[in-house]
């Protein structure tokens, strides 16, 4: 990390890019009302840290230890206050802002009618972003893959279904990107990139969805520690795109016998990611549970513990749909579960009096 003096120019913040590309590394230039720093993207054991912090304009040159770095609460604490949490807007919601966001829709875009009866039950009902799968990571070939799988014409058609249901309700719109040939047409047509629990350690994956410049939903692998999903994040802030929603969506259960639950909501980890990171944190109960009965709970847990926003996946008829109608809730209970989840986060979220 290269902190610049106060009043540096811009002249000597391009120097100090170009020395640095000299020796290999990439520079993430963040700019604070009156300071400049340069994080170093790139092998750091190659990096001549006394001869950049020799260079005109330059204050410091330090190492940083961690793995991540560029979306660390460390890294904004030189020009502007850490505690500050990072907001994404995405046309006229803010994620991270004064209220929770509530991303909901089917696990799976089925058709034209499914998506739009679910749109606007969702809408009525409070949510504020709309979501549905195309492209479904389903563990077994013989399972229905989502209308993407089709054919390139199919995944084209459903994502305009998406994007038109989104313009209908005034919802951005979410989808999952399962790999790096799907990049370029999704984002054509949806708001926010989502990158699947299973897809968390594609590199080239997050690397392509990073430079598309828009929001990324990206979500927690099942197996993966904290610090592993922080370290994977990175890769798409390397990538000059800081819009990282983190999102928890469980993990593997242990022992023997029956879970009762499809993985284990680690609330923990929602306060324990804020503390390392300004990026927003949202929860999925959904797919951490695996079934709606517990949905209501879990999400009002969610929010105390400390999310920003839930996703949850909702359908007008559970018993019928394609993929995950175990875990999907009705529209009123979906209803329900914002307003209780409103009510937790205005007491959770009460200024602390300064005595
Ligand atoms: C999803 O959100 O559609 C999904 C498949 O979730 P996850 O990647 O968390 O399993
Ligand atoms: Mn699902």
């Amino acid at each position: 990390m290269i902190i610049m003096k106060t009043g540096a120019t811009q002249e000597q913040v391009d120097n100090v890019l170009r020395e640095i590309a000299k020796f290999g590394f990439r520079g993430d230039v963040s700019q604070g009302e009156y300071k400049t720093i340069i994080g170093l993207i790139g092998d750091e054991r190659k990096a001549p840290f006394d001869h950049f912090a020799a260079l005109p304009g330059v204050k410091e040159a330090i190492p940083v230890e961690t793995p991540y770095k560029l979306i660390s609460r460390e890294y904004t604490k030189v020009f502007k206050d850490p505690s500050v949490d990072k907001q994404i807007k995405v046309g006229q919601v803010t994620i991270g802002g004064s209220k929770p966001v509530y991303i909901a829709g089917p696990c799976a875009v089925e058709s034209k009618d499914q998506l739009l009866r679910i749109a606007e039950g969702v809408k009525k009902a409070g949510a504020h972003i709309l979501r549905g799968g195309v492209f479904k990571p389903r563990s077994s070939v013989h399972s229905f893959q989502g209308l993407g799988a089709k054919d390139w014409k199919n995944a084209e058609e459903a994502l305009k279904w998406l994007q038109d249901a989104g313009a209908a309700f005034e919802m951005p719109v979410v989808t999952e990107v399962r790999g790096e040939n799907q990049v370029d047409l999704i984002a054509e047509y949806v708001d926010i990139l989502q990158i699947g629990a299973r897809n968390m350690y594609d590199q080239d994956l997050l690397m392509a969805v990073g430079r598309k410049k828009k929001p990324v939903l990206f979500k927690r692998h099942f197996g993966a520690g904290i610090e592993e999903f922080l370290s994977f994040a990175e890769y798409i802030a390397a990538e000059n795109n800081k819009n990282i929603i983190m999102c928890e969506r469980g993990i593997i259960p242990m022992g023997k016998g029956k879970s009762y639950t499809r993985y284990v909501l680690d609330l923990g980890s929602v306060p324990a990611i804020k503390k390392e990171t300004y990026l927003p944190v949202i929860v999925d109960p959904s797919h951490a549970l695996g079934r709606s009965d517990l949905i209501f709970n879990m999400s009002c847990a969610s929010i105390a513990a400390g999310a920003v926003g839930l996703m949850i996946e909702v359908h007008y008829d559970p018993a019928e749909a394609l993929v995950d109608g175990a875990q999907s809730i009705l529209p009123a209970e979906l209803e329900r579960t914002i307003k209780a989840c409103n009510s937790i986060h205005a007491v959770v979220n009460q200024p602390r009096s300064k005595k």
